[in-house]
């Protein structure tokens, strides 16, 4: 008896198979990554170094997080739930210097990482639970002065709504207002072969990086946020319909923009000439 306590108690985590306590949560969105190779090509695209102020959104088990410690030396990172904790600063605790916030990430406030102890912009990296990533991606939006540049894996069909262009089915409020804020980059595709459990849908690995100096000036980002929101509200209406409560035809007509279009065919350009005449006739209280 003695004999096998021991030998359980001495099992050595494996480098990144799921532990033998942790049952993966369907509410947490948790699809751990086990691919050596996926693994590998995440780390080479994000290039991590000992200067970067690296932070993980959901590191889980640890499968990304292990690697980039080891080249960086130190990381910061948001997991919500609390079983993951533990293991993960045990499995870690040789690889460099982790801090675990025991938090929501979409409340977190990523802006207050950013402290004179490291005063440099945020690197976000995340194999992101798909059940909350748009919400997540707005909310990291709102935060993006304090960002260099994000690199997720998320639902392959959300990187395509990211980086869609006008004309396109995909193309909507997503595409829109990532654009006006970050270069969006598809790097790949991933089967649901490189994740336990394997999710029922295929995955994409994207890079966001915030420009430095913004494409367009927008005057007022709320109402432009606003225009955006409400002229992809209903797809299938023209945009004097889906916006006639906010803008008459003489903002359409200052901004060359015809009316009887729908918003798939407005382009970032367009939405944010459109903001900027509405805002001008202070057609918006
Ligand atoms: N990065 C790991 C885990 C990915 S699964 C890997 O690639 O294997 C998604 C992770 O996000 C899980 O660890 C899950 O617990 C965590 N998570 C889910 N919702 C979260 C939230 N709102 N805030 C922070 N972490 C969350």
């Amino acid at each position: 008896m003695r004999y096998i306590m021991l030998l359980i108690y001495n099992v050595e985590p494996t480098a990144i198979g799921p532990p033998l306590m942790h049952r993966a949560k369907k509410r947490f969105g948790q699809n751990f990554l086990h691919d050596r190779n996926i693994i590998n090509r995440i780390v080479q695209s994000i290039s991590p170094s000992a200067e970067d102020h690296l932070v993980e959104i959901g590191p889980g088990q640890g499968a990304i997080t292990q690697e980039l410690l080891k080249i960086a030396g130190k990381l910061e990172a948001v997991e919500l739930d609390r079983d993951l904790l533990q293991p993960l600063a045990e499995r870690c605790a040789n690889l460099g210097r982790l801090q675990i916030y025991n938090s929501d990430a979409l409340s977190f406030d990523f802006r207050q990482l950013v402290s004179e102890e490291n005063p440099k912009p945020l690197r976000l990296v995340g194999n992101l639970p798909y059940n909350i990533s748009t919400p997540l991606l707005f909310h990291l939006l709102e935060q993006a002065d304090s960002i260099q540049d994000m690199h997720f894996m998320l639902q392959k069909e959300v990187v395509d709504r990211m980086a869609a262009k006008p004309g396109s089915k995909t193309y909507g409020r997503l595409s829109v207002m990532l654009q006006a804020w970050c270069k969006v980059e598809p790097l790949f595709d991933i089967g649901p072969g490189a994740f336990h459990p394997a999710p029922k849908v295929d995955s994409g690995f994207v890079r966001l990086t915030p420009y430095t100096t913004p494409l367009y000036h927008i005057k007022d980002q709320r109402l432009f946020s606003q225009i955006v929101t409400q002229a992809f509200s209903q797809r299938r209406k023209t945009l004097r319909n889906s916006l006639k409560k906010m803008l008459d035809d003489t903002v359409f007509e200052q901004a060359g923009i015809d009316p009887s279009l729908r918003a798939e065919r407005i382009s970032l350009e367009e939405f944010v000439n459109l903001a900027d005449k509405a805002w001008k006739t202070g057609q918006m209280s």
